[in-house]
């Protein structure tokens, strides 16, 4: 049951990233997918709008700034915030940047699980190596799996990530056992209800 639930959010998850529309400069797209105790989160941003260029590092300093984005990115507590009361930790996150092939970083957190091989094959069927081809564009694509002993209070999710994104505004596609809703959230407003009544 549980295996079933999870694998639904899983591809409803992944529906609603390619759904999510045109590489837009200003607008990353943040999909979470909530079942059970598990939350499922895809997010991507316009290289331009993390790192302010969208080619191949080409000196030092922009190294450096593909790096930083990597490490921030990378950490999932660096993304979002759940209210504490859920009891959410982090079981997964991988980052990967359309700029370099060599910038993947993946962290799994050794939660024993029946799911690892499902999700190890739904992340190899989901190579983003073919973004470098988008007409120059590039994106900022991370995951994160989070699990909640307390899902039931799950009321809000902040997105600390938004104080460090410029002025970007995040297309929030929110699916839950309840539903499914759409909001977008911009610095200062950086919090999501997970209301869906
Ligand atoms: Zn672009």
């Amino acid at each position: 049951m549980r295996r079933l639930a999870i694998a639904m959010a899983l591809s409803t998850s992944v529906g609603l990233a390619q759904a999510a529309g045109p590489h837009v400069h200003g607008q990353g797209n943040l999909d979470l997918a909530m079942a059970g105790g598990t939350l499922l989160v895809e997010l991507s941003l316009p290289a331009a709008d993390v790192v302010g260029f969208e080619h191949a590092p080409r000196d030092d300093d922009q190294k450096a700034l593909v790096k930083d984005a990597l490490a921030r990115l990378g950490k999932g507590t660096n993304v979002l915030e759940p209210a504490p009361a859920a009891a959410c930790k982090v079981t997964r996150e991988s980052v990967h940047s359309g700029l370099s092939d060599s910038e993947t970083e993946e962290h799994d957190h050794g939660e024993e699980s029946p799911d690892h091989d499902a999700d190890h094959d739904h992340d190899h069927d989901h190579d983003h190596d073919h973004d470098h081809d988008h007409g120059g564009h590039a994106d900022f694509e991370a995951r994160y799996r989070w699990h909640c002993d307390h899902p039931e209070k799950l009321e809000w999710i902040d997105v600390p990530l938004l104080e460090f994104l410029n002025g970007v505004t995040l297309k929030v596609q929110l699916v839950t056992d309840q539903g499914a809703r759409a909001d977008s959230l911009k610095a200062p407003r950086t919090r999501l209800s997970m209301d869906l009544r």
